[in-house]
């Protein structure tokens, strides 16, 4: 197989618009992409026909506008190309219907959007993700909308930031007298952490396959602690997997680039080479899809829960993020000249302001009932936000700000604009892996993302609250009469005033929780009080400054996410009481029945007293099955309670504090059983069959 050949050979890109396009329909789509306009009616239907007679060569029936709702996954509704004209069958695809689609927007989540504004939404074309041919058909990249204009979708916040970011640093660019450029993108490459598990264990699983994560299991006698599946040899099974994985992705036009294995048992990598957000917020839900639908295949099952297992890690994205211009050049990458160098820490500074003063967004970037089982369970990063920087450059911003000598061998004064910036390791292979924002030499790593979760929300937040802090800047700066003067005075005075956000510590240690309270940071532990920050007064005009979501949109976007964590942890809890009532009471009960038969067998012909450990075991089972019962009535009372909280906020309290703190004391008790009783007795495969069977 010849990788080059078969790369996006599925995709309706640049290469095969230039082939099937009349030269002046293909350059007016090319500055249209470029300039990340909507597509112009005029030449709308000429390229849906080219579109539609090359999906056809290659076997495509159907099409359909894809698109992320507000849901964890991807949401088609397919049409064939049939129609009829002089009752004979034809096929057709119309301008009208690739640039916009209606679906009714009604049975997707939308907050209180769905009782302020039409219930029908429409899907519009995204010109800069192309379109891909899926399952014999042709899906389109949209956004999807209310017919009021209002983001029904996690897409459309992501295109709005996008031009928010530009407009920001384009004025930060022509301050330092950079003309040429025309457009900046933020880029991202996400790096999907995944579990393979066995199908036919997998369906013995009830809570794997409602909820996407064990509720029970007791610790199994091999974990990660010898830290022989990092890197390790991919087992043959696995290998056959990555294979075609890579090739399904390949040929989707994504660029799929690293797979390695995980820390955890069974854990995966997948990382693709990073491109411009909304693509890579694209090729991300598609890169889930195909490791599902793939593993599917070879008998196995792609586990993205956050948390799938208790007792060893679970499953992150990091998320890579960065600027870049039109001609390329990375704004987080330092340059070689004094101006490029003061450029680059203006920028650099800009982002360290951002994660300072929203540190509430960037954790409700992350939130989710999955990923508050991740967050802070040494594995990934604590709920507080922070950003690692590496020493040396933390001694070039400490110079700035005293406007003394720079802590580096050259003890050169560090004024910006004069002076070259004192090299800096680039070296990304000794870093800090505990920070949950980490430069990594012309980049930031945002590590808190869970497995499950769409990039949009982290890279949307990341461009808004970044563009904000461009947009101080370059008012600011804009107004001084000597701009080194000014530009040294304000970055001396940012450093100051955001340096507490820095930490090149340990990130999982007990001790910085402590200091970072210290430092007034935040640490927003759950998301059910992460999540209400998001519509404060002061995030709504935010995000409304930006042109991102209006007040509304805010609100109907927090509600979602109220909602979307009380109906998990509700199923979840629902799940747990039927494994409660219908399998392990009964296997317990089982085992004691056959217990008891064996202690009174043994009394016939022993002494009592040297019965005492089966009894003791005898005791304890008892007791634990009564106390799990108890445990299960006292977890549907809860439930029911439940249903006399109206307001959204409190029953998210509700569900966090006592019906997840039920199900976890109900979990030891069952995991304590499941160590105490027979193999055959365990009515589902354990810890150890899951872990250990691929
Ligand atoms: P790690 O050491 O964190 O495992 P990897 O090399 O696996 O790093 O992944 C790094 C990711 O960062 C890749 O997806 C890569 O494409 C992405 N990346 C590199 N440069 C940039 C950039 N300028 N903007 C966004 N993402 C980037
Ligand atoms: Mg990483």
């Amino acid at each position: 197989m010849n990788i080059i050949e078969i790369f996006a050979e599925n995709v309706f890109n640049d290469n095969v618009m230039k082939q099937k396009l009349p030269v002046d329909v293909y350059s007016q789509l090319k500055t249209t992409r470029e300039q990340g306009d909507a597509l112009d009616s005029s030449i709308a239907s000429v390229v849906a026909t080219a579109m539609k007679d090359w999906a056809i060569e290659k076997g495509a029936t159907h099409f359909t506008h894809w698109f992320q709702p507000m849901t964890s996954v991807t949401a088609e509704k397919h049409d064939s190309f049939l129609s009829k004209s002089n009752g004979k069958a034809i096929s057709e695809f119309s301008g009208k219907e690739l640039v916009r689609g209606e679906a009714d927007a009604s049975s997707f989540p939308s907050g209180s959007l769905r009782t302020t504004f039409e219930a029908r939404g429409y899907t519009a074309w995204d010109p800069n993700s192309f379109a891909f041919i899926k399952d014999n058909t042709l899906c389109i990249p949209t956004a999807f909308c209310s017919f009021s204009g209002e983001a029904l979708d996690k897409k459309t916040p992501l295109l709005r930031s996008m031009e928010a970011i530009n407009k920001q640093a384009l004025r930060i660019l022509r301050l330092f007298g950079n003309n040429s450029v025309t457009r900046v993108l933020s880029t991202a490459g996400a790096e999907q952490e995944y579990f393979l598990i066995d199908k036919a264990l997998y369906y013995k699983r009830r809570d794997l396959v409602l909820t996407g994560r064990t509720l029970m299991g007791a610790k199994p006698p091999k974990g990660q602690e010898l830290e022989d599946h990092y890197f390790g040899t991919i087992r043959p099974r696995v290998k056959e997997y990555m294979k075609e994985l890579d090739e399904e992705l390949w040929k989707l036009g994504v660029y799929a680039k690293t797979e390695h294995n995980e820390v955890a048992p069974c854990q995966h990598e997948l990382a693709p080479i990073y491109t411009r957000s909304n693509v890579a917020t694209d090729h991300n839900q598609l890169i889930m899809e195909t490791m599902k639908k793939v593993a599917e295949k070879h008998s196995l099952v792609c586990l993205l829960h956050e948390k799938p297992f208790a007792h060893i890690n679970g499953s992150g994205k990091h998320n890579n993020w960065s600027l870049s211009t039109d001609k390329k050049v990375n704004l987080l990458e330092a340059g070689s000249s004094p101006a490029e160098n003061a450029q680059f820490i203006l920028f650099f500074m800009a982002v360290i302001k951002a994660v300072h003063e929203h540190q509430d967004l960037l954790r409700i970037s992350v939130a989710s009932a999955g990923n508050d089982h991740r967050l802070g369970g040494h594995e990934a990063p604590p709920a507080i936000i922070s950003v690692f920087i590496g020493e040396e450059l933390q001694d070039i911003l400490l110079a700035i700000e005293k406007g003394e000598k720079a802590q580096n061998k050259q003890r050169k004064v560090m004024k910006l604009g004069a002076n070259t910036l004192p090299n800096f390791p680039m070296d990304t292979t000794d870093r800090n892996r505990t920070s949950p924002f980490a430069f990594t030499g012309n980049k930031f790593e945002f590590r808190m993302p869970g497995s499950n979760y769409s990039i949009s929300g982290a890279n949307f937040i990341i461009n808004t609250i970044v563009a904000d802090a461009l947009m101080q800047y370059a008012d600011e700066l804009e107004k001084a009469d000597d701009f080194n003067l000014a530009l040294n005075k304000l970055v001396a005075r940012e450093v100051t005033e955001h340096k507490a956000i820095i930490f090149n510590g340990n990130s999982y240690s007990t001790s910085w929780i402590e200091e970072a309270k210290n430092r007034g940071l935040l640490n927003l532990k759950s998301s059910d009080e992460a999540i209400p920050y998001f519509k404060s007064e002061e995030n709504i005009s935010l995000f409304y400054r930006h042109g991102v979501l209006n007040r509304a949109e805010v609100i109907s976007r927090t509600e979602i996410l109220l909602e979307s964590y009380c109906k998990t942890i509700n199923i979840e809890a629902l799940t747990l009481l039927e494994m409660v009532k219908k399998e392990i009471y009964p296997a317990v009960n089982l085992f004691i029945i056959d217990l008891s038969k064996a202690i009174k067998a043994k009394k016939d012909i022993l002494d009592d007293n040297i019965l005492d450990a089966d009894i003791n075991l005898f005791k304890k089972l008892s007791l634990l099955s009564q106390s799990i019962l108890e445990g299960a009535n006292l977890l549907e009372k809860f439930l029911l309670d439940s249903k006399k909280i109206e307001d959204i906020e409190e029953l998210s309290h509700y569900y966090h504090d006592k019906i997840l703190n039920e199900m976890e004391n109900l979990r030891l008790k069952c995991d304590d059983i499941e160590s105490n009783i027979g193999k055959s007795y365990y009515p589902m495969p354990t810890y150890t069959d899951l872990l250990f069977s691929v």
